[in-house]
């Protein structure tokens, strides 16, 4: 699964780890905390400081993959 991953300097504001960017397709790129699993489109976070919501729902490869980060 070529799933392009890249740790962000960001934090979550729940959770306090740094967020990471995954990108498991051309379409989806976010950026997701590793930890709670709340998410958002990666340039809208990182550029306009969109806030991380919970309501996005996550390819089931991703989830596992970042369930996988913190095992
Ligand atoms: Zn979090």
């Amino acid at each position: 699964m070529g799933l392009f991953h890249m740790d962000l300097t960001l934090s979550c504001p729940t959770c306090g780890v740094h967020l990471v960017r995954v990108a498991p397709s051309r379409y989806l790129d976010l950026a997701v905390c590793p930890k709670c699993l709340a998410s958002g489109p990666y340039e809208a976070i990182v550029e306009n400081e969109a806030e991380l919501t919970s309501d996005l729902q996550l390819p089931d490869d991703v989830a596992d993959y970042l369930r996988g980060l913190r095992a």
